[in-house]
């Protein structure tokens, strides 16, 4: 944000780009870390656990399916890293998460990209494109970059039909955004023998995402090899603190949830006035069709000192993704796009 704001010669820039939480982090996380500042000569807890056992409290499961990672991310390459060999094959939608192939190819293996239908994950599709060499399937849900998510009758429909040695994922980013009730919930189809993981983060609606610390939720078995593949102390002191304490600041994540939904519908009624189309979302984000080169209006947006993100590199050349702000924030880009494409 510092180098746009140099680069650009703005100052005050709002950064609607990443997904972030608009709050900041959780106000019981940063008092917990305060407190923990003066152990940080001593090494953290390398099984991290407190959090594991509080994880596992909250979300209903053993502490035996949890593994935790620097970030979600992190279990990613631990997934990808413990379970292909040079080869397999990887199913994923043509416009997801970056992290997805590039943690495949790390791994020599070989990434197969479905596209989306009406901007959503193509679950028949992602079923066709499965092969013998198949070992993982990566699906996001609600979908980063378009919002779109899948129910849980839906996705019990997909699990029933995935031969039971693939590894299916469900990254779970932003399902705490979800208004529609129907979407799918790792925590549903869970259990010790399916291989199914729940990727879940604090990175966004708990406003941790400096700290890295993310995890996964799946058979024991596969946790045992995942957190054979990690590094002893992947998870940081402050960042175990963190979650503890985020994970109990139920106000915060009450407020969040209120900003971001507020957000989104001042935002969606504002592109309404201004005639311009877009996708309504499950998550903190949502896709604008702006009819016109997408790295030109990210250009011309920057120089009005918002951030937003071009979905070129998505596949979507005229499309932008903005994330829900404050109120301050999404007036001014609302007031910066009507410039932009006046
Ligand atoms: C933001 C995001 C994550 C979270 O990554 P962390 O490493 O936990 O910060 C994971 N998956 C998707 C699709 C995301 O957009």
């Amino acid at each position: 944000m510092e180098e746009l704001e140099r680069e650009y010669g703005i100052s005050n820039a709002v950064k609607l780009a990443s997904n972030e939480n608009p709050l900041g982090p959780s106000p019981m996380a940063v008092a917990a870390m305060q407190q923990a500042m003066g152990k940080l000569h001593r090494y953290p807890d390398g099984s991290g656990y407190y959090l594991t056992r509080k994880l596992a409290d909250k979300m209903k499961v053993a502490p035996e399916n949890l593994v935790l990672g620097n970030g979600s991310d992190e279990v990613i390459g631990m997934l990808t890293r413990a379970l292909l060999a040079p080869g397999d094959e990887v199913v994923m939608s043509r416009s997801s998460f970056s992290m997805y192939e590039i943690l495949t190819r790390l791994a020599n293996a070989k990434p197969v990209f479905v596209p989306l239908s009406a901007m959503a994950i193509d679950l028949d599709a992602i079923l066709a494109a499965i092969t013998p060499r198949t070992r993982l399937i990566f699906l996001t849900n609600p979908n980063n970059p378009t919002g779109m998510a899948f129910s849980a009758e839906q996705f019990d429909r997909f699990l029933k039909a995935v031969p039971p040695e693939v590894v299916v994922v469900l990254d779970e980013a932003y399902i705490e955004f979800a208004r529609d009730e129907a979407v799918a919930d790792s925590l549903d189809f869970l259990n010790d023998v399916r291989p199914l993981v729940g990727l879940r983060t604090f990175s966004k609606v708990y406003g941790l995402a400096g700290l890295r610390v993310g995890y996964g939720m799946m058979p024991p078995a596969l946790a045992e090899l995942l957190n054979r593949t990690r590094q002893p102390f992947n998870v940081n002191s402050l960042a175990q603190v963190a979650a503890m304490a985020a994970i109990d600041d139920t106000d915060f994540l009450q407020k969040t949830l209120q900003v971001v939904h507020d957000g989104l519908d001042f935002l969606y009624a504002g592109l309404d006035r201004l005639g311009i189309e877009y996708f309504p979302s499950q998550a903190n984000f949502f896709l604008i069709n702006v009819k016109r080169d997408a790295g030109e209006v990210f250009e011309a947006m920057l120089r009005q000192g918002v951030i937003i993100r071009s979905m070129i590199s998505y596949g979507y050349p005229e499309f932008i993704r903005v994330t829900a702000g404050l109120p301050a924030e999404n007036e001014r880009f609302l007031k910066a796009l009507g410039e932009v494409l006046s």
